[in-house]
């Protein structure tokens, strides 16, 4: 049985899809078979996976409205070391058609199901606002891992997703929680970021993961080679940071069953 996790935070430019390729290709790095999931009609985490969405026959729109199966519509990103699910623009639109199908919150839950055996891991890049898509990959996961810069403001955006999650989870998904806080593009030299990082351990407790990813311009270059951090320049901090925050969840989750 696959462990099933949203990458989400509603706000843009976040970090959220840095964390999905990279967190896929370190999850890959150590041996579990992952298959990345872009929900986010930009394609940002399937362009930085080396797939080019313009060019994709499938993509998670199709699977979600149409009747092409997860196995058609899946792809290996080679270097990267786990499969793709792809997302284009075309995936906008399924916002608004989603309303008129039926179960229409489930299709993705309903799709991962007839894969779950062929991974360990499946980690969905969500888009950034709590909309059909998004809720969509909020019911067909075990978890919700939110990644965060230590800003000011950070905290204040937070609870509307977290009052989403249990929403989800009273309604809809009682299999899910919050897994966990990242705190991202961290700088230690900031005494703001410091404090911020603070109150988000005095406030969230041990739902904040030990992993920190410092800010690393070697994670912003990646993409544009079409490769996470982790796999582009593996000795990079970023790159490091987030093999270690791998393995950190492949602890977290044994220790859950
Ligand atoms: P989101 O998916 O939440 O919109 P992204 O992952 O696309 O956020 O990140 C927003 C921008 O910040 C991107 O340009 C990305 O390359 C950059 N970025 C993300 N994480 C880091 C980091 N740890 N260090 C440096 N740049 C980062
Ligand atoms: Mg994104």
């Amino acid at each position: 049985m696959a462990k099933i996790f949203c990458i989400a935070n509603q706000k843009g430019g976040v970090g959220k899809t840095t964390t999905t390729v990279n967190l896929s290709a370190g999850l890959a790095k150590i041996g579990q078979r992952v298959l990345m999931i872009d929900l986010d009609p930009q394609g940002n985490a399937t362009m930085g996976s080396g797939v080019d969405k313009r060019t994709l026959t499938h993509t998670v729109y199709d699977v979600l409205l149409g009747d092409v199966s997860m196995a058609d519509a899946c792809v290996q990103a080679d270097a990267c070391g786990y499969a793709v699910l792809g997302a284009n623009r075309e995936l906008a639109g399924a916002e608004v058609e989603l309303v008129s199908v039926t179960n229409r919150e489930q299709r993705l839950k309903d799709a991962i199901a007839t894969v779950d055996s062929q991974y360990d891991f499946v980690l969905i890049d969500c888009p950034p606002s709590l909309n059909m898509l998004t809720l969509n990959g909020l019911c067909a996961a075990h978890g919700v891992v939110v990644p965060m810069q230590c800003e000011y403001f950070a905290l204040e955006g937070l609870s509307d997703l977290v009052n989403t999650i249990k929403q989800v989870h009273a309604n809809l998904n009682p299999e899910l929680s919050l897994i966990g806080l990242l705190r991202v593009m961290f700088d230690p030299r900031i005494t703001l970021q410091q404090q911020v990082s603070e109150q988000i351990k005095a406030h969230f407790g041990d739902k904040v993961f030990e992993a920190v990813i410092p800010r690393n311009v070697r994670l912003a270059e990646a993409p544009s080679y079409g490769l996470p951090g982790v796999i582009f320049d593996p000795a990079a901090k970023g790159s490091m940071a987030f093999v270690a925050f791998a393995e950190e969840m492949v602890l977290r989750m044994e220790r859950l069953q």
